[in-house]
């Protein structure tokens, strides 16, 4: 086999069907955030309009302190895996947080969201004889993974559809081991499951439930709990699975449930077990991030004033944005080239930095700009967002919503 040639090839279908990724070399200026310098190109300076640190965490006075506290006090890295010397007093005090932001009695700590949810689905999938995974539609990558990796029966029901749920855990004998897998907020379209009607299911069908609040976390909530804090529900959700990376602003994921759950996925979970531990500054700079969130509700008022200033000026203008009930505005495109062309058209002519979502990430024909205005863009920046929006939807001919429906 001619190896480089296959590679080549490979990558040069995914460019004509105009699913490419190339990243933007950006370098983010703390402080000034959502400032950043673009490198190579011929406009330095852009406005990031599509960053998960939803609320500018990342450059937080008291994440940065609490993060060069860390690293002056215990260096740079863990040393080793959790079992080998890599647990340190920072890790112990954020599993804390995490347990208490989420009213859980224990929490576990992970690399990243993608290996929390990777590992124990993985472990409870494998682990818990014939159990079967009852998986959202939509679910994320690192869900589908961790399902696939545990070899359990899987079942996918169509997306928020709790009459198909409902199916398929009726057709299953009751004692039969469940789990039911699913998100709150879905972070494409940015629709919120309906998760007290999902936890009635799990209730009468001896179901267990493992809610992935990855978007939610942070900005839900009176403390930031996520979506299942604001609605009364973390107590009836068996397993909460977060990031540290997103609005938190920081990096790593987590679980949060019983002591015997996270201490059975601490024990048997391979994704857990053999790798190094997240840096203790990272942990002192996520514990710092989440203690701020729960004590003040700012970030969070100021980030939702922001998102519906933002739907009402594209709104004003035309510009078709789905409706839905979250801090994430998919404005649609529908075609992948043309949405690769506004997003380098967006970044090259107006200094506005917004990725391009495309094919496998979202649906064929679904392609979309995912615009997330946070509590530091400006007025200013969001006049400059539309404006430009406005320039090249007429550039592209492309549809408007009609002005009379608004
Ligand atoms: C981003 C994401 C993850 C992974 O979290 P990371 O900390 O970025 O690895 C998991 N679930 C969902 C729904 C996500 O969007």
């Amino acid at each position: 086999m001619d190896y480089q040639n296959f590679f080549k090839t490979a990558l040069d279908d995914l460019r004509s069907q105009g699913n490419y990724r190339v990243f933007a070399n950006l370098e983010r200026h703390c402080g000034a955030f959502p400032n950043a310098t673009a490198r190579g190109m011929e406009t330095a300076d852009v406005t990031i309009w599509c960053s998960n640190d939803y609320l500018g965490m990342g450059q937080h006075p008291s994440v940065l302190a609490a993060m060069h506290e860390a690293i002056d006090r215990c260096g740079a890295g863990a040393g080793g895996t959790r079992n080998i010397s890599g647990t340190t007093h920072d890790h112990v005090l954020l599993e804390a947080e995490l347990a208490d932001l989420h009213g859980k009695e224990d929490a576990l700590l992970f690399t990243s969201g993608y290996v929390s949810n990777w590992a124990a689905l993985g472990t409870l999938g494998s682990r818990i004889p014939d159990c079967v995974i009852l998986s959202d539609a939509l679910n994320h990558a690192s869900m589908i993974e961790g399902i696939r990796h545990s070899r359990a029966e899987r079942l996918v029901w169509k997306h928020n559809d709790l009459v198909d749920l409902e199916a398929k855990l009726a057709a299953l004998p009751l004692e039969r081991p469940k789990l039911i897998a699913f998100e709150s907020v879905y972070s494409m379209d940015g629709d919120i499951a309906p998760i007290r009607e999902i936890c009635d299911l799990a209730d009468k069908y001896n179901a267990m439930t493992y809610l992935d609040e990855v978007h939610a976390v942070g900005l839900y909530g009176p403390r930031g709990g996520g979506i299942a804090e604001r609605e009364g529900l973390m107590d009836r959700i068996t397993v909460i699975e977060g990031t540290l990376g997103k609005a938190f602003g920081v990096v790593g994921g987590y679980i949060s449930a019983s002591t015997e759950l996270c201490d059975f996925v601490r024990s048997f979970a391979s994704g857990f077990i053999f790798t190094t531990a997240l840096p203790p500054a990272v942990a002192a700079g996520a514990a710092a991030s989440i203690r701020h969130l729960k004590n003040s509700n700012a970030e969070r008022e100021m980030h939702q004033a922001k998102v519906a200033e933002v739907r009402e000026k594209l709104s004003a203008v035309g510009i078709p944005h789905a409706d839905n009930p979250s801090h994430i505005i998919p404005v649609m495109v529908g075609d992948p080239h043309k949405c690769k062309f506004i997003s380098d058209k967006l970044l090259e002519e107006f200094g506005i930095y917004i990725q391009p979502i495309n094919y496998p990430t979202v649906p064929k024909g679904t392609e979309r700009l995912r615009i997330t205005p946070s509590p530091v863009h400006s007025a200013n920046d969001i006049d400059r967002l539309v404006g430009a929006l406005e320039d090249l939807w007429g550039q592209c001919q492309l549809a408007r919503m009609p002005l009379a429906a608004q």
